[in-house]
């Protein structure tokens, strides 16, 4: 049988972390807030952004939206970033992507103080992570890591195979796996003979973006898998990287989407923002 690596029940347990938390700090005087820098006419952009300033408004997190529009130029995003940088009140920094054509990414996200980037995506978060320095993961990353935990997956000396090897899911994912003494090897497009390597994994973790690709074929009997996959197949409809009825029986457990890995993420940048509103940082 294949169990549910319930992502729901995880991020409301994340959630009441955050409120006792929250509680704490506004007692002390401290009201943690998120800026969340916009540069996007995108539909799907500003509909996250919406969703991350909902939920934390319900756990008592400000919210500064800064929406400089999809015409903003390197200049005017790095003014606002360098802004709410130094910035005392502002205590986590998320920019939304897809930025402006032309805009040097990696420039921006430089710009945010590490003890600030409540997602992980800076260059020096992401050494700090590799040379296990206290450092905010990537949320989806970290998400990952908390629904195995969740669920007391095994991990010192299990195999894990990491599919996909972006900045934001897979290289960190793989770093966090490596630091709780997993074996882990990372996948990619170019991977030789991909079923045959993740038929090793007691714990596969898919983020390559491409609907239903994971099949039972993929999969040993019994393994732990985790989809991170959030991809509109042909309908539309947002879809995992895992064909859920195809690993069934064959998983041990997957963790499906809708309610996976992508609730945990929203309830771990709050719980992020609170811990960089206290001055604790994962891994201190
Ligand atoms: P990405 O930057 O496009 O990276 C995809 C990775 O998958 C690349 O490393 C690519 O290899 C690899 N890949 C692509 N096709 C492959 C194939 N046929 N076989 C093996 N590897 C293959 O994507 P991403 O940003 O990491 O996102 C991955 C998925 O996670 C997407 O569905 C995204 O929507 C989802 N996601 C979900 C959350 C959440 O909160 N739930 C957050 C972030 C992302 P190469 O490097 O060789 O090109």
């Amino acid at each position: 049988m294949t169990t549910l690596l319930d992502g729901k029940k995880v991020a409301a347990e994340v959630r009441i972390r955050v409120a006792a938390d929250v509680a704490a700090l506004r007692e002390r005087g401290t009201v943690p807030a998120l800026a969340v820098v916009l540069a996007t006419g995108d539909e799907a952009a500003a509909w996250y952004a919406g969703s991350i300033e909902n939920a934390a408004g319900k756990a008592g997190i400000l919210v500064r939206l800064v929406d400089l529009g999809a015409d903003a130029d390197q200049a005017a995003l790095g003014r606002a970033l360098a802004g709410l940088a130094a910035d005392r009140a502002v205590h986590g920094i998320i920019l939304q992507t897809p930025l402006p054509a032309g805009v040097d990414r990696d420039a921006l996200v430089s710009a945010i103080p590490f003890v600030k980037d409540v997602d992980g995506v800076s260059p020096l978060s992401a050494g700090r992570l590799m040379s296990g320095l206290p450092a905010f993961a990537p949320a989806t990353a970290a998400a990952v890591m908390e629904l195995l935990d969740a669920h007391d997956v095994p991990l010192r000396g299990a195999r894990a195979v990491v599919a996909g090897r972006s900045m934001v899911v897979g290289k960190p994912v793989a770093q966090l796996l490596l630091a709780r003494d997993a074996t882990v090897t990372i996948c990619h497009s170019r991977t030789r003979d991909l079923p045959a390597v993740t038929r090793e994994a007691d714990v596969l973790v898919a983020a390559i973006g491409r609907p239903r690709f994971f099949g039972g074929e993929h999969v040993k009997p019994g393994a732990i898998v985790v989809d991170v996959g959030t991809t509109p197949d042909e309908t539309g409809k947002i879809t995992g990287d895992v064909d859920a009825g195809s690993v069934q029986g064959i998983a041990g457990a997957l963790s499906p989407v809708p309610g996976g890995v992508g609730p945990v993420t929203t309830a771990l940048l709050l719980l992020n923002t609170v811990q960089a509103a206290g001055r604790r940082l994962p891994g201190a």
